[in-house]
């Protein structure tokens, strides 16, 4: 197979995923974002992927997302950041992303403002630490109201929701329920601040179909996608 086939075959079966998940499930038929979790995948397949039809990255690492970005400036990908950030690299976060996904410090957002370009607002998400797991980044669920309010008072950024990576749950019903969480945590800062967050970043290979059951509108997918990383 071709490697431009393998790219078609490859995203027409998450496509498929997706759109069985939302057909089963209760929504108002508001889209799913797919977002090409790309780390450790080279240049060549994400373009392969790009001509196929995925139009959004999401990359863990700077460097090696400033070097891909420089292999690929033809192509009208749109970028999200989407790994730990470390608070000196937010100068070239901020010019080299249109979404930022794992703020979880008004420090962090504040820098992000400060490096944005006025004339193309940034958009963040605020990681929640879901279950509250002392290895993964993230605010804990009772300091996000707080902390949304504050972000959301900032220029240049727009604060669009929330992202989250639980634990691994095999089960459907338990993968549901940290989801639900994160969705209930959304309308309920959106009440209390009047905010108009849109976006609930969640869903990766593993649990992508529990998550749009949940109110997803962007899944970040790898494995099932791209196919296996490199070491
Ligand atoms: C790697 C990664 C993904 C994709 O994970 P898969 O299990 O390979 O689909 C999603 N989100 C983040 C933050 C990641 O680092």
């Amino acid at each position: 197979m071709s490697n431009r086939d393998y790219a078609s075959k490859q995203l027409k079966q998450i496509q498929n995923r997706i759109a069985t998940a939302l057909s089963k499930s209760a929504r108002d038929g508001s889209p799913v974002t797919l977002i090409g979790a790309s780390k450790r995948q080279s240049s060549q397949l994400i373009a392969d992927f790009y001509k196929a039809g995925l139009k959004d990255v999401g990359e863990n690492y700077l460097q090696e997302a400033i070097e891909k970005r420089a292999d690929l400036t033809n192509l009208d990908l749109q970028w999200h950041f989407i790994g730990q950030i470390q608070s000196n690299k937010t100068k070239l976060i901020a010019e080299n992303f249109s979404w930022v996904h794992g703020v979880d410090r008004l420090k962090i957002a504040r820098r992000l403002a400060q490096h944005a370009n006025p004339e193309q607002p940034l958009n963040l998400l605020l990681q929640l630490n879901i279950d509250d797991e002392d290895s993964k980044g993230g605010v804990a669920l009772d300091k996000a109201a707080t902390l949304c309010q504050q972000i959301s008072e900032l220029e240049n950024i727009v604060l669009r929701g929330f992202m989250l990576i639980p634990q691994a749950r095999d089960d459907f019903e338990q993968q549901r329920q940290p989801f639900a969480v994160a969705r209930q945590t959304l309308e309920s800062v959106n009440q209390q601040y009047g905010l108009k967050l849109d976006t609930l970043s969640m869903g990766m290979s593993q649990d992508l179909e529990a998550a749009i059951a949940e109110g997803a509108t962007m899944v970040r997918v790898g494995t099932d996608l791209f196919g296996a990383r490199k070491p």
